[in-house]
């Protein structure tokens, strides 16, 4: 269930701007990631959120951990994607 939108949505359908909250389950430390610096990467544009975890490693010293929590920060309408500048 709280998986979901991360198998469904892709870099591509992120706006460059946003960011995903990301969570180390192993030692706790939390930070923003910007979707610009993933889909930068012409291979990683194509991936989904939960590809694009699989990726990451914790950068906290020591820690090396790769299982993470995964968030929107900007929870309310998902479906809302409004276009424009703003
Ligand atoms: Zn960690």
């Amino acid at each position: 269930m709280t998986l979901s939108w991360q198998s469904e949505t892709q870099l591509q359908d992120m706006e460059p701007h946003e960011r995903l909250h990301i969570t180390c389950l192993k030692c706790s430390y939390q930070w923003y990631h910007d979707v610009d610096e993933w889909v930068g990467h012409p291979c990683h544009k194509y991936l989904f959120v939960d590809e694009i975890a699989k990726l990451i490693i914790c950068p906290q010293f020591g820690c090396g951990c790769r299982k993470f929590r995964v968030a929107k920060p900007f929870l309310g309408d998902t479906e809302a994607f409004v276009g424009g500048m703003p």
